[in-house]
């Protein structure tokens, strides 16, 4: 099958943070990979800004090896890559300084998106968003991309919003979760609302329960002082789990447009009830054969930050009335896997005799390590000796179905061309990150109020035995993490 690729109109992008690590390993490596799919058009530029004093071809170079380090299979691609670098573009810029934006002013041109990511820290946003205005370098059609965090709780989001929105529209405005450009994300929707099969059974007469699973093996590493003050309530959940959340919950959007879609996603987090204290498991990793604690991992040896957080929530509506939502993630777990599992209800009744097994349909949908899904259905064990019944897998791995040359762009590339697109549909409105954190806060103001202590579970398992329980007392388990 061969891959159809979408032409976008001419830009010039610049990346504030252009030598900055995110940078290095996803969103230069990300353009590269478009550039060769012939999706950056002739003159398109990309243009590198920070601090630190180089020229264009120092710039080129640490992109060569930045493509070198990070890239795929790509990064071969020798002569490729010097006309990939020769669109590349340096200025040397302090957000906060005066320094450097009339040349980058002088760089831009008419007539092309300009399009502004962010990639730096978000204390800087609003000094890049008021200079970008100031020397004229932003326009109405012009374009933002803001990385997360988006905040750190709802009054921070708020305030983030107000300095964003004093120099851009929201339409202007493309906040990015990267989990939303993951090629299964969007194949949820494809699935759900362009098969007969599964919407007609996507509700609670249907549906015991849907299970949300991001699992890391890594730690904090480098991360720790930032991760420390953040923890996977902040860092996961308020962001990546719940879009996945809204995006399985969400009533079927009138058309697939960004507004709609959005529209759905909020009245979903805003149905969120609040969640009490023993529906929630926190827990921090400690040291085992495997690896160090976190403690160790964060250089502090009295944290009580969460690397792991598992939670049980309801959405008020009709569609999901009794249904349990249950969240789980954590750092240094047995396997790197994530995986949206919705679990049907039981058969009432079975006509098979002896057939004593619990037999259930289960839609899997897995966005890491191989994104693809799986439906749980029983069949006959083949061979003789009546009916005994097994359940067995149909697999839809993509990478199988559609061939090889199918490979899915990366999330960062996929979105990138998003905003060159002016398509917001894979990007957070404001207010939706405002309800997400309305939601979040009071459960972590609680952690505080009670000096809530995480409960340990060592480096390499499937976190703390209370997560466990959380679905044990449910009469439910927990899927399997494999990686
Ligand atoms: P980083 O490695 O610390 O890079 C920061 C970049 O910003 C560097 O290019 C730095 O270059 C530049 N910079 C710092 N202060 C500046 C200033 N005053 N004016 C202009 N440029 C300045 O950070 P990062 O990991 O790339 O992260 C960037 C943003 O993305 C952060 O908000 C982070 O939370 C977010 N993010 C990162 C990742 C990731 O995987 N790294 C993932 C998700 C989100 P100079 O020092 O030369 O100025």
């Amino acid at each position: 099958m061969v891959s159809r690729v979408i032409p976008v109109e001419c830009f010039d992008l610049v990346i504030f943070g252009g030598t900055g690590d995110l940078a290095r390993r996803k969103i230069l490596p990300g353009l590269f990979r478009r550039f060769l799919a012939g999706q950056m058009p002739e003159n398109a530029r990309v243009i590198g800004a920070a601090r630190s004093e180089m020229e264009d071809a120092d710039y080129r170079q640490m992109v060569r090896e930045a493509v070198a380090e990070f890239g795929g299979t790509e990064k071969e691609n020798g002569s490729q890559l010097d006309a990939f670098l020769e669109r590349l573009h340096y200025v040397a810029i302090d957000a906060t300084g005066d320094g450097g934006w009339d040349k980058l002013a002088g760089l831009m041109r008419d007539g092309v998106i300009r399009a502004f990511y962010f990639s730096v820290g978000p204390s800087l946003f609003g000094a890049l968003a008021e200079r970008l205005h100031q020397h004229g370098i932003a326009d109405a059609a012009s374009r933002i991309v803001v990385e997360k965090p988006f905040g750190h709780d709802l009054a921070s989001a708020q305030e983030l919003n107000a300095t964003l929105a004093a120099h851009f529209d929201e339409h202007q405005i493309y906040r990015i979760d990267h989990y939303l450009g993951k090629e299964t994300v969007q194949n949820l929707m494809a699935v759900r609302f362009g098969n007969v099969l599964f919407e007609p059974l996507w509700n609670s007469h249907y549906i015991d329960h849907i299970q949300i699973t991001v699992a890391e093996t890594v730690g904090v590493g480098g991360r720790g002082s930032y991760y420390d003050k953040s923890g996977a309530m902040r860092d996961m959940v308020q962001n990546h789990l719940m879009q996945l959340l809204c995006l399985i919950a969400m009533e079927p959007p009138s058309i697939y447009d960004a507004d709609t879609v959005r529209d759905e996603k909020l009245k979903v987090i805003r149905a969120l009830q609040p969640v009490e204290p023993h529906q929630i498991v926190r827990g921090q990793y400690d040291a085992s054969s495997e690896g160090p604690s976190y403690r160790e991992d964060a250089e502090n040896p009295r944290s009580f930050t969460e690397s792991f957080v598992a939670m049980k929530c309801h959405i008020a509506n009709w569609r999901w009335a009794k249904v349990p939502f249950y969240l789980r993630t954590g750092k240094r777990m047995k396997a790197r896997s994530s995986e949206i599992a919705v679990v049907f209800k039981d058969l009432g009744h079975t006509i098979f005799e002896g057939d004593t097994a619990r037999h259930r349909n289960i839609l899997s949908i897995r966005l890491q390590p191989n994104e693809g899904m799986d439906l749980q259905v029983t069949i006959k064990e083949p061979g003789p000796g009546g009916m005994r019944l097994v359940d067995v897998p149909l697999d839809m791995t993509f990478a199988d179905a559609l061939g090889a040359d199918q490979e899915a762009p990366d999330a960062y590339e996929r979105l990138i061309m998003d905003v060159i697109r002016g398509n917001q549909t894979l990007f957070m409105r404001g207010d939706e990150v405002e309800a997400a954190w309305a939601w979040t806060d009071p459960i972590i103001k609680g952690w505080e109020a009670r000096n809530d202590v995480p409960k340990l579970y060592e480096v390499g398992s499937a976190g703390p035995d209370d997560a466990l329980m959380l679905m044990h007392r449910d009469g439910r388990r927990w899927r399997e993490i494999k990686g």
